[in-house]
């Protein structure tokens, strides 16, 4: 490259780097006791370098354009402006609409590095306290680099997480040979006892943490990527699926399956598989407890959750990688027993394709990072990429002349809500997600769940910019800290075939049941003892007594809210309806010989709780009818 160049690109990165620096310190003013910008930023380019290139430029461009704002009010980028032209600036850029949409999204990057960074040690600190609870287990992982170009199977499973790795265990423990291909790395324990924060959540996840479902609100959407799939990083929270939607499944959707006298048995392989038992009290922390203190002095149910996490010690670090191997996930029991009946994995390698014959499947191919090709030749093809991801594998691999296929999306949206207690919460110390208030769920749909983030990575809730900000980081340790996710219409749809693209339309009915959901957890709080609670409301962030908790709601539009979604289910629903459900009962893909689904997509709505257990037992339920025909 000509030297000229070269000078041009770093002229360019100092201007990035400056124009971050300045941010970061307009965001989180060091002379009012926020971090020191020169060492968030190095975390932030980090955490930016994760992101896929349009988010990456989203982040440098808002940083220029505000910073351009400086100039334009003060004659002075953000880097050289005084504090107090710099705390003008920000209140003149979040008086506006475009204004504050565009600090919102800044403002997560920033706080999620900022967070992540002056969390760190106490992060690893934790992490290096207690011994593993086991060690990583024994599995047949061969990274693609070291996979031959071409191998033949009985079966070849797409994705190793919930229900592809059940799925696989139950299919080679039944004797077929079987290759689980998977497009993330195994993850060792070792490298969450001892990985930076940034860097575990950034590669754990999809495109760097960063998926969200495009409409009014957008949501927030993480999906993990990893050997054992979403599972490495899920809360580890179970339910059985409820009786009624088990029921409507089985009469609306014609899923014969779904009967609860048929699935209770698949049910139950999946809590014992998973050895799922209720979170002890002394480690849920005082974040579950206040939530289940606060439900009962309103008289409503509320109880400790049910988790697969034997030999956890509360370290409240589920969602960047379990550091004690203690949450169970898929790669700690499926997986290795799958391996033990002779399953193989393939990771790092992404499947283009499903590879067809005859009018029937007959293998896959899939890439590896350097773009070479590997071919994997079978019969039978099990698709358990995940809600997003299966949709568009289907469309590469023509095999989406189904109009439904990538249509029927539920999210299971959630909204946050904090209450400031008068004694030191310290939502952290403790599970991640440790206890539910059900009160409204048999008949809204409405759960709430006690959770928090890890360590200083859930700051991005918190109202306000610069020296309010500042103020609010200080004083997180007194807050209370609760999620409430709405059993949603599918009101969403998964598009692309080369790269994924999520639109939802949050409905009317869905909207202002998350506003309940906003209310019913502002109760709980003030109930515990909360002195304000934190709506999460444009123009009504704070609210102090029930009567102004009513006052926000009414005012608050679905739309501006912050929405995030943990739970994506139904792009490739199963039914008898030939013309509404892609899937077969069976789980077969209806006009293809040898293609079944095995992940969320299968589910025909919304399971209305945590989903990893339905998934799990539909998945065990379609190996058995896979097995039927082989
Ligand atoms: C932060 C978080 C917390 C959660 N907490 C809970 C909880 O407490 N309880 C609960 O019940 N649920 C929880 N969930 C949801 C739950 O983990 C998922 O619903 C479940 O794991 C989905 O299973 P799946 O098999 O559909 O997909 P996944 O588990 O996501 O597995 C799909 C796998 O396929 C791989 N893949 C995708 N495309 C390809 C391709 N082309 N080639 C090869 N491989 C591919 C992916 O890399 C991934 O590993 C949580 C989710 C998140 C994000
Ligand atoms: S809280 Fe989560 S990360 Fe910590 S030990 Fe328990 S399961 Fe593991």
């Amino acid at each position: 490259m000509p030297p000229t160049s070269n000078l041009k690109r770093s002229q360019a990165a100092g201007i990035a780097g400056r124009s971050l620096q300045g941010l970061i310190a307009a965001l989180l003013p060091p002379e009012e006791g926020g971090p020191d910008p020169a060492t968030v930023v190095g975390v932030l380019e980090r955490f930016l370098s994760y992101q896929p290139p349009p988010i990456r430029l989203a982040g440098h461009l808002g940083a220029l354009s505000i910073n351009a704002a400086s100039l334009l009010f003060n004659g002075r980028t953000l880097a050289s402006a005084s504090p107090d032209q710099r705390e003008k600036v920000m209140a003149r850029l979040t008086s506006t609409v475009v204004g504050s949409g565009v600090m919102d999204g800044i403002k997560a990057l920033v706080l999620m590095a900022a967070g992540s960074e002056s969390a760190s040690t106490e992060i690893l600190a934790a992490a290096a306290a207690t011994e593993t609870a086991r060690p990583d287990a024994v599995i047949d992982v061969t990274p693609a680099g070291s996979w031959p170009s071409t191998t033949h199977t009985d079966v070849v499973v797409i994705g190793s997480g919930a229900g592809g790795a059940v799925a696989a265990m139950e299919l080679a423990e039944a004797g077929l040979s079987v290759v689980i291909v998977e497009e993330g790395r195994r993850w060792t324990v070792d490298e969450f006892r001892t990985g930076h924060p940034v860097d575990r959540y950034a590669s754990l996840y999809r495109d760097g943490g960063s998926t969200v479902a495009l409409g009014l609100p957008p949501v927030v959407l993480p999906i993990g990527r990893a050997v054992g799939g979403t599972t490495v990083v899920n809360s580890g929270t179970c339910f059985r699926t409820p009786r009624s939607v088990l029921e409507s499944w089985r009469d609306k959707a014609g899923l014969t399956m779904a009967d609860p006298a048929f699935f209770n048995p698949f049910l139950d392989r999946v809590w014992s598989l998973l050895q799922v038992a209720p979170v002890p009290l002394d480690i849920m922390g005082n974040n579950g407890k206040l939530a289940i203190e606060g439900a009962r002095k309103l008289g409503w149910a509320a109880a400790p959750l049910d988790r697969n996490a034997p030999g956890c010690d509360g370290c409240c670090q589920c969602a960047i990688g379990c550091p004690r191997n203690a949450k169970f996930g898929v790669h700690l029991n499926a997986l290795p027993r799958a391996s033990a009946a002779g399953a193989r994995i393939v990771s790092e390698a992404r499947v283009t394709k499903i590879l067809l014959e005859g009018g029937r499947a007959a293998g896959v191919e899939a890439v590896r990072s350097d773009g070479s090709l590997i071919k994997i030749m079978a019969p039978r093809v099990v698709v358990a990429a995940g809600t997003t991801e299966t949709p568009p594998l289907l469309r590469r691999s023509r095999l989406n002349w189904h109009p439904m296929v990538g249509k029927n999306l539920a999210l299971h949206p959630a909204v946050g809500v904090a209450g400031r207690m008068e004694e030191p919460v310290v939502a952290w110390h403790g599970v991640l997600q440790s206890s539910s208030v059900s009160e409204l769920h048999a008949e809204q749909g409405i759960m709430l769940e006690a959770t928090s983030t890890p360590p200083g990575m859930g700051s991005m809730v918190l109202p306000g910019v610069g020296r309010r900000l500042v103020e609010e980081l200080a004083g997180a340790d007194h807050l209370a800290t609760l999620g409430g996710m709405v059993a949603d219409e599918s009101s969403g749809r998964v598009v692309g075939a080369n790269r994924t693209t999520i639109l939802y339309n949050l409905s009317k009915r869905d909207g202002l049941r998350l506003l309940e959901t906003i209310r019913a957890g502002g109760k709980v709080l003030m109930a515990a003892g909360a002195t304000e609670v934190l709506t999460g409301i444009p123009g009504y962030s704070r609210v102090r007594s029930e009567v102004e908790l009513d006052d926000a709601i009414a005012h608050a539009r679905p739309r501006d809210l912050h929405v995030a979604a943990f739970h994506p289910v139904g792009t490739v629903a199963a039914g008898s309806d030939p013309e509404r459900y892609p899937l077969d009962p069976s789980g077969a893909l209806r006009g293809m010989s040898g293609v079944w689904v095995a992940d969320g997509s299968v589910l025909p709505t919304c399971p209305a709780v945590n989903p990893q257990v339905s998934i799990m037992g539909l998945s065990l339920a379609i190996a058995g009818e896979i097995l039927k025909k082989a």
